[in-house]
């Protein structure tokens, strides 16, 4: 079986070609896809019996998420979803809103989405890193997170206007998949979300980070740092091994060269681990003048043995930064009571989903 949703404009149109039909009909494919969001192949209306049935007997198929489970933060603002994918995996996807009024300018829709089930980085701070790797996503599943949410907000009156690659796995682990769903998104054929909207976070594998800024995309990067220096990050990622900070952050300059667009470093603070002042006036030496923007994430209640630093610790840390001349925001949280925040996503959430809807 072959998902509709794997194809760029592109292939489709040969597809359709190669079956014997005009490429007009790629086009109706592709308006349905993205702006019906039909379940099966003969939900697609406007096109001829004999097309749909050629179709379905070579195999094709429209692989739509179904949603197991669902949980709403109590502002509303965010929703985690438990999502069967047709792979018969189960992955959590998240939508965060931000209204205009917290954020100025237009209300924004985010979607976390997820690039594998588990994760083989094993950070340690991370809930999804202590279960390990489980299995690739091809572009399909991916795009069928996004699609699953597109169609829920599309009842609301609502888009998708932002798509961020922070959820289960490491994108530039599974690069082909990911980069495969990030050109159907935001092909002006498919899905059609502006590049400029969608961010790629990476644990800082410099050969995806490379390959990346040769794509010729406007896709913004995100890079999880976390540590001023290889010896105190190689005790939070453990994979860190393969790629010093030094070069990390030299091919995250080489991206903003490249790209023109400004690379982000996440930085996951934890009280009496890399939030003291000196390793604050580390980062700073370390980022000084290159363009970059640094994210201070004081780390979410997840099952590690970290703890959140007090506000004036991060507010500290913040300053030194920006006294330095580093560009620098803490991060608003979104959906820490429903573990819908970085690093929280796991499947032992799917042992409680189970018995909720059992
Ligand atoms: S933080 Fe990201 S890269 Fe690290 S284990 Fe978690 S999902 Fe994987």
């Amino acid at each position: 079986m072959t998902d509709l949703y794997r194809f760029l404009p592109e292939e489709m149109e040969q597809l359709v070609i190669d079956m014997g039909y005009p490429r007009y009909r790629a086009d109706q494919i592709l308006l349905h896809l993205y702006y019906k969001f039909p379940k099966n192949i003969s939900d697609i209306k406007q096109l001829p019996k004999q097309l749909i049935n050629d179709l379905i007997e070579s195999g094709y198929t429209i692989g739509s998420a179904k949603e197991t489970h669902r949980i709403v933060s109590e502002d509303g603002d965010t929703t985690k979803l438990l999502l069967s994918l047709t792979n018969d995996k189960s992955v959590e996807t998240v939508l965060m809103q931000y209204e205009p009024s917290k954020i100025g300018g237009h209300q924004r829709s985010t979607i976390c989405v997820s690039t594998q089930i588990g994760c083989a980085m094993g950070c340690t701070f991370c809930a999804t890193g202590q279960m390990g790797f489980e299995t690739n996503l091809k572009a399909e599943h991916i795009i069928s997170q996004v699609l699953h949410f597109a169609e829920l907000l599309q009842q609301r009156g609502q888009h998708v206007t932002n798509l961020v690659f922070m959820g289960m796995g490491e994108p530039m682990a599974n690069y082909d998949e990911m980069i495969r769903a990030v050109k159907v998104l935001t092909h002006p054929r498919g899905f059609g979300l502006g590049q400029r909207h969608i961010t790629i976070s990476t644990i800082g594998i410099k050969s995806g980070i490379e390959k990346l800024a040769e794509e010729n995309l406007q896709i913004g990067l995100a890079i999880s740092l976390h540590a001023p220096n290889n010896e105190l990050r190689k005790k939070l990622v453990p994979t860190a091994t393969f790629n010093s900070v030094e070069e990390i952050i030299e091919s995250g300059y080489n991206y903003f060269k490249k790209t023109g667009r400004r690379v982000t470093f996440e930085y996951a603070l934890m009280s009496g681990i890399n939030d003291s002042p000196e390793i604050a006036r580390d980062l700073a030496k370390l980022l000084h003048g290159n363009g970059s923007h640094v994210n201070l994430i004081p780390i979410n209640p997840t099952a590690g043995d970290f703890t959140r630093p007090s506000n004036n610790r991060v507010h500290e840390f913040e300053r030194i930064l920006s006294s330095s001349g580093v560009n620098c925001t803490i991060r608003i949280e979104k959906g820490t009571e429903i573990s819908a925040a970085c690093g929280q996503l796991r499947t032992d959430v799917i042992g409680q989903f189970t018995k909720k809807i059992s």
